[in-house]
């Protein structure tokens, strides 16, 4: 069976040899009885893994969460790593991560949302202590712009994806949408790209689900990358309340999740941005329109003209005359000028120290912080505006503007949701509190030195963390199983199937049955997620019209209960379910007809 595939790595002392599959002496089997009638057995089978099925899926919090996962005798590894493991963690004893992205989720959503109560399973586990209420993110709060430089630790200076579009002043280059969603994805580790499918729209539970696999996944990766997008689409498409009910659904499959975590894991919750609600405004339209031939290229919030002499003037006319409430440029190095409805600011900067000037009203409403004029550190900048309806502005925008793909003018719209795919109710586009204040959650080794912090720059959540939190590290290779199964077939007929893994993603196998005709195989891993596996795989078998074997094999595994779908020429598809009954053991049913019995190693 594949399915025994990918599945646990684990350490076995036994090394021993193989004879059909079966190891000569290591695990000590019991062959799950088989009824006499075939009716009889498969019944009784399915019923009680269906049984098993409902249990686990619904068991109230706290049951089965330790047991499930060994957790108590590292390093030896988890039970029902079959979404994940191999047989070698080069992970050893570093530091394990889990970092969970909560996209689109502001710190008032969040803060409100647990002030009431509603998010109790985040509470507990974080505590306050690890709660960091205002972690403030970049400009522009793109999910695109943010993931890679949290990555890298790096401010928005650094970069080419300052926004949905790229546009390289230089060559007069750009790339659309579609490709920085690309560039976007090939930065994220092979398996968490499954989550992108998981945020459409009604897949909230599966992506749960997902989650429920991290503990397994953590302890064969040492990092895992979750993305929970439900909460993004649900702002996107229905609004505000929509957002606060999937933030609620997270909180509970993640209290599920954390039951099964060792608690050495370091584990981070953050959100890359948050999310305006309102009246939805088609104003890249708008601001297009206004540009007419003006500009070489326009991506929300960048403009760039043809003429870098207009900027001045385009600036304060697209303020006047289109819904954006600031357009931002550099007047000089180190000098950025912008303008708002009723006033214009600036920004200069001397070293590290940055200072803010307003005529009139002061559209930041730093004044009210007691701020009187004074050039601030960023670190004191951070300190001031955390909470501010306008957070960490003159840093960030300098910084942006310390970027060589900067637009000419760097417009932006606080109030309202900027039209755009998805949205129908919100979206994420200003330099509003809304937008750049985000919830950061920490807990464990590795990020003691954050807790007990109110404010927290996204890029430098991790940035001490060690080693490397992004870099995953796929084991060795994937574990190797024997599986012996029984059925009735005019007399009990025995199935013997065994699979020996090389190395991580490719495995050998073979099998013979009453049920299939004699076979040897080699597969490859093609597609994976955090739910399940799709193995390619040729091989060759005892038939008499050499028929040629080709076949794929589709696993499905959430926590201790799994299936393996089965497509093969020549033969008729299989479904076979397993449940995990010891760290490296699992009781099968086989297509409804065999029962059996697999052992890992
Ligand atoms: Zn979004």
């Amino acid at each position: 069976m594949l399915w025994a595939s990918g599945l646990t790595r684990v350490h076995t002392t036994s090394g021993g040899r193989m004879c059909f599959g079966l190891p000569t002496r290591p695990h000590r089997y019991e062959v799950v009885a088989s009824a006499s009638k075939r009716v009889i057995a498969s019944r009784l089978a399915l019923a009680t893994l269906s049984a098993l099925w409902v249990f686990v899926a619904w068991m109230p919090e706290g049951l089965g969460a330790h047991d499930a996962v060994g957790a108590s005798t590292p390093p030896v590894p988890v039970l029902g790593a079959s979404v994940g493991a191999g047989e070698a963690t080069a992970a050893g004893d570093s530091a394990r991560y889990l970092l969970i992205h909560l996209d689109g989720v502001s710190s008032e959503v969040f803060l409100s949302e647990l002030e009431d109560g509603n998010l109790e399973n985040l509470q507990e586990f974080f505590s306050h202590r690890g709660i960091i209420g205002h972690g403030v993110t970049y400009y522009p709060p793109f999910t695109s712009a943010v993931v890679k430089r949290m990555r890298d630790a790096q401010p928005i200076n650094e970069g080419e994806v300052i926004a949905w579009g790229v546009y390289d002043p230089v060559q007069e280059a750009n790339e659309g949408r579609a490709r920085v969603l690309l560039r976007y994805a090939r930065t994220v580790p092979r398996r968490a790209r499954g989550n992108f499918f998981l945020g459409f729209p009604f897949m909230d539970h599966l992506a749960g689900m997902a989650l429920w696999n991290a503990p397994e996944l953590v302890e064969t990766y040492g990092v895992m990358e979750y993305y929970w997008f439900g909460t993004d689409t649900a702002g996107h498409i229905w609004g505000e309340s929509a957002q606060r009910r999937n933030l609620r659904r997270f909180d509970r499959y993640f209290s599920r999740m954390v039951a099964n975590l060792p608690d050495d894991v370091n584990v981070v919750v953050y959100a890359d941005h948050g999310m305006t609600f309102g009246e939805v405004l088609d104003y890249d339209q708008e601001v297009a329109d206004f540009l007419d031939d003006r500009a070489r290229y326009y991506t929300y919030p960048h403009v760039y003209l043809h003429d870098r002499d207009d900027r001045a003037e385009v600036a304060r006319e697209v303020v006047r005359g289109t819904w954006q409430d600031f357009a931002f440029y550099e007047d000089e190095p180190d000098r950025i000028v912008g303008f708002g409805p009723e006033a214009w600011v600036t920004f200069h900067r001397e070293g590290d120290a940055i200072r803010y000037e307003h005529d009139g009203s002061d559209p930041l409403g730093y004044a009210d912080l007691g701020y009187a004029g004074e050039y601030l550190a960023s670190d004191d900048w951070l300190a001031l505006t955390h909470q501010a309806e306008f957070p960490y502005t003159p840093v960030r925008l300098m910084e942006l503007f310390d970027n060589d793909f900067v637009g000419d003018v760097v417009v932006a719209l606080n109030g309202k949701p900027k039209a755009g795919p998805w949205v129908y109710a919100g979206n994420h586009h200003g330099l509003g509190a809304a937008d750049m204040s985000v919830p950061v959650l920490v807990r464990g080794p590795e990020l003691e030195h954050l807790y007990g912090r109110d404010y927290v720059k996204i890029e430098e959540v991790l940035e001490r963390a060690s080693p490397d939190p992004f870099k995953a590290t796929p084991p060795s290779r994937e574990p190797h199983s024997a599986t012996l199964s029984v059925r009735d077939d005019d007399g009990l007929a025995p199935g013997v199937e065994f699979t020996f893994s090389p190395r991580y993603r490719l495995q050998l196998g073979g099998e013979t049955g009453p049920e299939v005709a004699s076979q040897l195989w080699a597969s490859v891993d093609l597609l994976s997620g955090y739910l399940s596996r799709l193995w390619l795989g040729v091989g060759v078998r005892d038939d008499p019209d050499q028929r040629p074997l080709a076949r794929m094999d589709y696993q499905f595994q959430v926590r201790r209960l799994g299936m393996d779908l089965r497509l093969a020429t020549g033969e008729s598809t299989r479904l076979d379910l397993f449940y995990r009954v010891h760290r490296n053991v699992d009781l099968k049913l086989r297509d409804f007809e065999a029962v059996g019995i697999r052992t890992r190693f």
